[in-house]
């Protein structure tokens, strides 16, 4: 994968743009602080044996890898997903993103296998379902993503 890194100064060169970047990031913070609620005890749970991977952390806190968290900190220009649909974040590829339906729809088949539904709450994946949450991280093509 190859980001662009943008001078810091190209942002102050059209002001309508570095302002609506401003914004962005604003509510980027916002969700972020929602994100961290999701998983609140992924900490405690990840002491069981799960692989702890960059991609397993990026979707489990949204730190790192998922272009909403690379773009905010300017390392990428947008934060769009390659799927079109709205910015990268945890939430979006675990439950919306159309290019990791395949691996979603095998993690919903085991969770519903299990006596669960769908959707369901991050809690739940990284309590009840953290096995099969960790298989459907390790099933994602992060290249492509
Ligand atoms: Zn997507």
């Amino acid at each position: 994968m190859v980001y662009t890194i943008r001078p810091k100064r190209s942002y102050s060169d059209t002001r309508g743009e570095g302002a609506r970047h401003v914004v962005a990031t604003m509510v980027q913070f916002d969700e972020r602080k929602d994100k961290q609620s999701l998983f609140p005890s992924v900490k405690r749970r990840l002491s069981r044996k799960v692989p702890i991977s960059p991609e397993f952390t990026a979707m489990t806190t949204g730190h790192g890898k998922l272009r909403a968290y690379l773009h905010r900190f300017r390392i990428i220009e947008s934060p769009i997903c390659p799927c079109g649909q709205q910015e990268q974040t945890a939430n979006h590829a675990i439950f919306d993103c159309n290019i990791v339906t395949r691996q979603r729809n095998d993690m919903i088949r085991k969770i519903q296998e299990a006596g669960g539904k769908w959707p369901t709450t991050c809690e739940a994946l990284a309590s009840n379902y953290l096995q099969i949450f960790s298989t459907f991280v390790r099933g994602i093509d992060f290249t492509i993503l």
